[in-house]
């Protein structure tokens, strides 16, 4: 799918038409019953995580089943309750299969004893209880980033806000306007424990300046809380990156992290698991999924359990009629990964799964065919939001120029995607950053 024609800059960034406003006010649709989950053994892309079951055990819904005990912790917890039947490689957001923990569903869904107690007042908890509380819950990025959210409030210096981003820039995704509308309290509760955990002052939630309702709405449900406030910014990608976010509503500069300018930046389902791990003992075993795009006949926003298979929910939104070649993206076009297949894993990390109909000539092969040679335009250089020159860093990786690569700062690139949709020749330019860094880290 391609939207060069509608193209048009707004101040920073680009803006991308989206084609969502057809799930904004949809009802979510609960798939909470699969026969089976597959836990996958890892946090984030490349982190392993140790399982804490074997076959044949049964584990009860919450319990944790899987950790990686060294420098940053993580936790995996059963989705359901029902015995172990296997550990098998599955395809995981990443495009790598990694082992998953399979258990199979009893539908008794037996809750750990944590889970059943009664929910717990955070205004009575410290700092380091509510830090302990998000790391036990396995509670990680929920907007695609999958890090550790504990890891930003340990220790935290001088912390003047914390930002909610619920920007979603990316063009099908509509998960955190869902949440945002229909998790409303739970979103401004883990707000307030956000910033009670970081002891900063105030919180403020992001969204994307055309959302009047939602605008209208939040603000309304702000004035129940004095140090939250809602901010609306310009509809331009990357909007949602915490760099031109801060930029853009602070006017400040970081080089490392936003704690370095006081700032913690949060997604808004995030929030929302914060809430739950620290009021109720809820670990991350649930997430909301849009699943969308033009080749999907029945677009909807889905909440499951984390290791339901994305097959499950595209035989419910099934395909439409006309398509012959679909493209599935694990998250959105522009920073998700192309799947193999729909056979791949609900991980904590995908917030959607996007289906876009493949450019394809009659007897051809799908889009390498496409791609025309780098006619020079500097499009990809004037739009990348890292500063970077993706067409030289591109030039460097394919003949594998380690130090010409490191003088570029290849590293700097957050694959947002933006060089590969602005390249009029339809060059993946984003891919060719990922194998930079690989390049740079030894890979070739
Ligand atoms: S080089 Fe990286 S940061 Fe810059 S536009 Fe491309 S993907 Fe985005
Ligand atoms: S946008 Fe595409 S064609 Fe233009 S300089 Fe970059 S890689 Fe080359």
């Amino acid at each position: 799918m391609r939207f060069l024609a509608e193209l048009f800059k707004i101040g920073y960034g680009v803006h991308i038409p989206g084609e969502k406003k057809h799930l904004y006010d949809q009802a979510l649709t609960r798939y909470l019953e699969p026969t089976h989950v597959y836990i996958p053994l890892t946090n984030h892309v490349k982190h392993s995580l140790r399982s804490l079951v074997k076959v044949g055990d049964y584990v009860k819904m919450g319990q944790k089943i899987g950790e990686r005990a060294d420098n940053v912790y993580a936790a995996l917890h059963a989705s359901v309750s029902g015995n172990v039947v296997g550990i098998e490689k599955c395809l995981h957001r990443s495009g790598n299969y990694v082992d998953c923990i399979v258990i199979e569903n009893d539908n008794k869904y037996i809750q750990t004893e944590e889970l059943t107690k009664a929910c717990c007042l955070e205004a009575t908890l410290s700092s380091e209880e509510i830090v302990d509380k998000i790391r036990e819950g396995g509670i990680v990025g929920l907007g695609g980033s999958g890090f550790s959210t504990y890891v930003k409030y340990v220790s935290p210096t001088d912390i003047d806000t914390i930002v909610l981003n619920g920007v979603e820039c990316e063009p099908f995704i509509a998960t955190d306007h869902n949440i945002l509308l229909n998790r409303t309290e739970l979103v401004f509760e883990g707000l307030k424990i956000m910033i009670h955990a970081a002891k900063a002052k105030r919180g403020v939630i992001a969204i994307k300046e055309h959302k009047e309702h939602l605008y209208d709405y939040l603000t309304e449900f702000a004035a129940n809380y004095d140090n939250i406030s809602v901010v609306q910014v310009p509809d331009a990608y990357p909007m949602g990156w915490e760099k031109v976010l801060i930029r853009q509503i602070f006017k400040k500069e970081y080089d490392r992290l936003p704690a370095d300018v006081g700032i913690v930046v949060n997604n808004v389902a995030t929030a929302v698991e914060v809430a739950s791990a620290v009021r109720g003992d809820l670990p991350l075993i649930y997430r909301t999924v849009t699943v969308n795009g033009p080749a999907v006949n029945n677009p909807q926003i889905f909440r499951v359990r984390i290791g339901t298979k994305a097959s499950e929910l595209l035989a419910i939104t099934g395909y439409k009629d006309n398509v012959d070649t679909v493209r599935l993206i694990a998250g959105g076009p522009m920073m998700g990964t192309v799947m193999e297949s729909d056979d791949f894993i609900i991980s904590k990390g995908v917030n959607a799964i996007t289906c876009l109909i493949e450019e394809t000539k009659k007897g051809e092969k799908p889009q390498e065919h496409l791609e025309l040679p780098c006619v020079r335009c500097a499009s990809c250089v004037d739009n990348c939001p890292a500063g970077l020159q993706p067409v030289n860093i591109m030039i460097a990786a394919k003949l594998g120029e380690k130090d010409t690569l490191e003088q570029l700062e290849a590293r700097a690139c957050i694959e947002c995607g933006l060089c590969s949709y602005v390249c009029p020749s339809k060059i993946p330019v984003t891919q060719w950053m990922r194998e930079g860094k690989k390049v740079m880290n030894g890979g070739k």
